[in-house]
C-alpha cells in the first residue's frame, strides 16, 4: 500500500488497501471512539454517539455503535481504530524551483494584507481577514503560501463550499505551477496522493490529522462549516501544534468574531475592492401588498418599473426571493411578459450549473433565485433586486453578500441594489450600515477614490 495516504491523515481499517500496514512500527493506532461517562464519542468528528445506532454484527456476534454524524466519510464503529503517520516523520526537502509563478500585481490594499499574513505566519498566529466582497482575496494569499512552501511546510486551503474549491483550484495550480497540488471533495473518483499543497472542502478535513503548518479557510461563515461543530473540530485537528490558521470572510459571523473579541484570533480588514471603487449601497423601496399582488397574477408596480428600466439598459438582473413558491409564481407572470428571458434556480434545481452559465453568456436576462446564489457567483454588470428583503431568510450577512454581487467587475464597477420591502427590517438596516462603514473606511484609508 502507498503509505503516503496515511501521512498527516487518519484512516479507518476499511480505508486501508493493505491491512498489514497497521503493524508497521511508525504507524500510530488510536481508538476511533472513546467512552466517557458511559457515552461513546467519535474521535474523528467529536460527536457524541446516538444510542439508537446500536447494531448487531452477525459475523462477529457482537453489538457495536456507529457515528451517524460523519457517516458520509465512511462509517466509524465503536470498536474501530484510526491509523496515522505523523507528518513530521516525513523528510521533506525545501523546494528549489521558483515557487510563486503568478505574475500579477497587488493593489496597495491587497499588499497591506499580504504583508500582514506573512508577519502573522512567521509568528504562527491565527488571523481573520475580513475583506469586502470582490476584494480579490485569493491573490493576497499567494505570498504567504509561497513562503510556507519555501520553508518545506504543508499548506491546506479549505472552504465549506464545493463551488469555491472548484473555482479556486485552477487559480492555485496556475500560481504555484512548480508545486504538486491536489483538489479534494466528496464523490470524486481520482485517488488520493500526498501533496504539499491541498485544496479541499471542509468535510475532507475530517480525514486529516496534524497535517498543515498553514491552513486557510475561505468563506468561514458559510454553510455547512458555520453550523457544524464537527467541522470546526476537524479544522482545529488538522493544523499542527506549531501551525496557524487564516480565516477569510466578507461577513464574519458571531462565532468567528467572539474569537476576535477574546484575542484568540487577530483581525485585519480590507475595506476596498480590487478595482478601487466603492461598494454599491442598497436602496430601500417600500412596496405595499407585494405578495398579494403577485398571488393575484400581477407584477408589483415598483418591481415592474425597475425590471423595465434594467432591461432598457441591457444589463442582466438577479432577483432574490425569500420563498420558492412565490418565486415560481413570479416566474410564470414574468414569462408571459418577457418570454424566453427569464429562468429561476434554487437549491433543488438539477440544472443549476447550466442556468448560471446561460446567465453568464447573456442568454438568460433575468434570473430569479433564492439565497443559493448569494455568494460565489459573478455576473458582469449585473443589477440586483431583493424582493421582500425584510423576509426572515435574509439576515444581514446574506444581504451584504447579495449586495456584493453588484459592481464586481471593472467593466461596470457600479450598478444598483434594490431592497423592495413592506417594512424595513433590522437586518436590512444592519447590512446597509456595514456597507456604508466599509466604504467610509476605504475612503479614510485612501483605498478608493
Ligand atoms: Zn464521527
Amino acid at each position: 500500500m502507498n503509505l503516503d495516504k496515511l501521512i498527516g491523515r487518519r484512516l479507518l481499517t476499511k480505508e486501508l488497501d493493505d491491512k498489514s500496514v497497521k503493524d508497521l512500527p511508525f504507524v500510530n493506532t488510536m481508538p476511533a471512539m472513546i467512552k466517557i461517562n458511559g457515552e461513546y464519542k467519535c474521535m474523528r468528528c467529536d460527536s457524541l454517539i446516538d444510542k439508537g445506532t446500536k447494531t448487531f454484527d452477525p459475523i462477529r456476534k457482537k453489538y457495536f455503535y456507529y457515528c451517524d454524524n460523519c457517516i458520509q466519510m465512511n462509517r466509524v464503529d465503536s470498536d474501530e481504530h484510526l491509523f496515522h503517520i505523523k507528518e513530521e516523520d516525513v523528510l521533506r526537502e525545501a523546494p528549489t524551483d521558483k515557487i510563486l509563478t503568478w505574475k500579477g500585481k497587488l493593489t496597495p490594499g491587497q499588499e497591506k494584507i499580504s504583508n500582514e499574513l506573512l508577519e502573522t505566519y512567521q509568528k504562527r498566529e491565527d488571523l481573520l481577514v475580513h475583506a469586502v466582497t470582490g476584494a480579490g482575496k485569493t491573490e493576497m494569499l499567494f505570498a504567504v503560501i509561497a513562503q510556507a512552501l519555501k520553508e518545506g511546510a504543508r499548506v491546506g486551503i479549505a472552504s465549506p463550499r464545493i463551488d469555491v474549491c472548484l473555482e479556486l483550484f485552477p487559480r492555485i495550480e496556475e500560481a504555484f505551477s512548480t508545486t504538486d497540488a491536489q483538489l479534494l471533495y466528496g464523490g470524486q473518483t481520482e485517488d488520493y496522493r500526498y501533496t504539499p499543497l491541498v485544496v479541499a472542502t471542509t468535510h475532507q478535513l475530517l480525514r486529516f490529522y496534524q497535517a498543515f503548518d498553514l491552513l486557510i479557510i475561505d468563506e468561514v461563515d458559510s454553510f455547512p462549516y458555520a453550523y457544524d461543530p464537527s467541522l470546526n473540530f476537524a479544522a482545529k485537528n488538522v493544523v499542527r501544534t506549531d501551525g496557524c490558521t487564516v480565516f477569510l470572510s466578507a461577513t464574519p459571523n458571531a462565532q468567528v468574531m467572539s474569537d476576535v473579541a477574546s484575542g484568540k484570533t487577530k483581525r485585519t480588514i480590507l475595506s476596498a475592492r480590487y478595482h478601487k471603487h466603492a461598494l454599491v449601497v442598497p436602496k430601500f423601496i417600500f412596496s405595499n401588498k407585494l405578495r398579494e399582488t403577485i398571488n393575484d397574477g400581477s407584477i408589483p408596480r415598483s418591481l415592474a418599473k425597475n425590471i423595465e428600466k434594467f432591461r432598457q439598459e441591457k444589463w442582466p438582473l438577479l432577483i432574490f426571493c425569500g420563498e420558492i413558491k412565490l418565486m415560481e409564481k413570479l416566474e410564470k407572470i414574468l414569462n408571459k411578459k418577457y418570454p424566453g428571458e427569464i429562468k429561476s434556480v434554487h437549491a433543488g434545481s438539477s440544472d443549476r450549473k447550466e442556468i448560471v452559465e446561460e446567465m453568464r453568456r447573456g442568454e438568460v436576462k433575468i434570473l430569479l433565485t433564492t439565497t443559493i446564489l448569494e455568494r460565489g457567483v459573478t455576473f458582469t454588470g449585473v443589477n440586483v433586486i431583493v424582493l421582500e428583503s425584510n423576509h426572515r431568510v435574509f439576515n444581514s450577512s446574506s444581504l451584504v453578500q447579495i449586495s456584493g454581487r453588484v459592481g464586481r467587475k471593472v467593466e461596470r464597477y457600479d450598478g444598483e441594489v434594490l431592497f423592495i420591502h413592506d417594512g424595513v427590517s433590522e437586518a436590512m438596516k444592519l447590512a446597509r450600515k456595514e456597507i456604508v462603514e466599509m466604504n467610509n473606511l476605504a475612503r479614510k484609508e485612501r483605498l478608493i477614490g
